[in-house]
């Protein structure tokens, strides 16, 4: 009799499949991969896949390191046919003596679900990947590759989409063959700046689609002559790209946010209030995660963008309809947490909030209030202001550095790690600084 499941090899023939693309992350959520023929999917499935996990950028891995083994999620396979024929991708764990690697992003984050889960709840998770599609200039220097798309308020610009529809029709047909429900392609705020949305789903199958999305919408773009860039403020004055995540807690298939006996305005359960004050008290270190680069702390910062806003929050606030806030509550299924950005990696953010919620529950915090459009309160927490800032507001974040697990020190591992990213910025001698301080002694 035929077995009830296809193994990997078998699945990748049917599908006409030639090679798979077995990917993992580096730190940064970056794809990495090995491109398997589908003659040796059976070793890719058994746990023959070793690389290195240093060279790969995995935190908690030295050049000493033996390799890491890339066990396919069979889950998460699929063709990927409009990047190349007979093309498909695999999203893997990294293994060391047949374990889950602790300090893999993925691992990472099945385990803060695992203890959402023991709860008895899930998360499900919806993600806006925001991109510029960008080229370079004679003089090298990096421009908006549609070069009519530079005036001020393109925002939504219909002329801009229609401009750039090969590449965005490219995306979304590559989107609704994978299943994944595209359901909008808009001009984004600034110039040169896109959004491509889909479907909510499993906080895990969401994230995996973060990285398979940047992926094909950067092949996709490189096809037609043109770099997409994730980064999250590409140019100073301009609308930096966000990475919004939209999170809703789940019962035995039944959504916990919504109650519409809610005093407060929303709409909204005690479990939702308190996940949203978990969240909040954590607001700070999870910045780490939210927007962890250099670059990211740019996307905050004084608003030059062509509609004269940033669109990215600066406190710690949560209120409802109104984009302003670190948390928006557009209705009470959902709330939108607006803080991270297009470098962060979906694995570790999804994570770390989903922990940062799980603390709330259990404290039963309580967030207050919500705020007024675009109001704060005299206590709500300024979000750290540079890389080096949420570093150390994670450092002090007992709580979610646990959260990684404590018998391994991941959470330092990559507060160290960001550290030396941020030292790596600041020890180079800016325009800047010589036009501030060149004759100013
Ligand atoms: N691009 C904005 C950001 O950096 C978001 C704009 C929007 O609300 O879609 O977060
Ligand atoms: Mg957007
Ligand atoms: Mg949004």
């Amino acid at each position: 009799t035929a077995p009830a499941v296809l193994s990997l090899r078998e699945r990748a023939e049917v599908d006409g499949v030639r090679f798979i693309l077995a990917v993992f992350v580096d730190m940064n959520g970056k794809p990495c991969a090995k491109l398997v023929p589908t003659a040796a999917a059976d070793e890719l499935q058994d746990g023959a896949l070793g690389f290195a996990g240093f060279a790969a950028g995995l935190i908690g891995q030295r050049p000493q390191d033996s390799d890491l083994i890339a066990i396919p999620d069979l889950d998460s396979y699929i063709p990927i046919p409009f990047v190349r024929e007979g093309l498909a991708i695999v999203h893997c764990d990294p293994h060391v003596n047949g374990k889950p690697w602790p300090y893999a992003p993925r691992v990472i984050l099945k385990r803060s679900l695992a203890a959402l889960a023991e709860r008895g709840l899930t998360a499900k998770v919806g993600a806006e990947v925001e991109y510029f599609l960008v080229t370079k200039d004679e003089n090298g220097k990096i421009v908006t590759a549609d070069t009519r798309d530079d005036g001020a308020r393109t925002c939504y610009d219909a002329r801009g989409v229609t401009r750039m529809f090969d590449h965005l029709a490219a995306v979304s047909d590559a989107m609704n063959t994978l299943g994944w429900g595209n359901y909008a392609n808009d001009h984004e705020d600034a110039a040169g700046q896109f959004e491509q949305n889909f479907r909510y789903d499993d906080a895990l199958v969401t994230a995996d689609r973060v990285v398979t999305l940047r992926y094909l919408i950067s092949v996709l773009a490189e096809q037609r002559g043109m770099t997409a860039t994730f980064m999250p403020k590409p140019f100073a004055d301009r609308a930096g790209s966000g990475l919004h995540f939209h999170f809703s807690l789940w019962a035995d298939g039944e959504p916990v946010f919504p109650d519409e006996t809610d005093a407060r305005g929303l709409g909204l359960s005690d479990t939702a209030y308190s996940f949203i004050g978990g969240i909040l008290n954590h607001a700070s270190g999870l910045q780490a995660f939210l927007a962890p680069s250099v670059n990211s702390y740019k996307r905050r910062g004084a608003s030059t963008s062509a509609s004269g806003a940033t669109w990215s929050p600066k406190k710690a606030t949560f209120g409802g309809n109104d984009r302003t806030h670190f948390i928006r509550v557009p209705d009470n299924k959902r709330l939108e947490l607006r803080a991270g950005d297009g470098s962060a990696n979906p694995y570790l953010a999804i994570a770390a909030t989903v922990s940062a919620g799980i603390d709330g529950l259990e404290a039963r915090t309580d967030p207050g209030d919500p705020c007024g459009p675009g109001e704060s309160r005299a206590t709500s927490v300024t979000l750290p202001q540079t890389l080096l800032h949420a570093v150390e507001a994670l450092r002090r974040d007992r709580m979610l550095l646990d959260s990684f697990g404590t018998e391994h020190p991941v959470g330092e591992y990559f507060a160290n790690a960001k550290e030396e990213e941020f030292l790596s910025w600041h020890n180079t001698v800016t325009d800047w600084e010589i036009q501030t301080y060149l004759t100013a002694y």
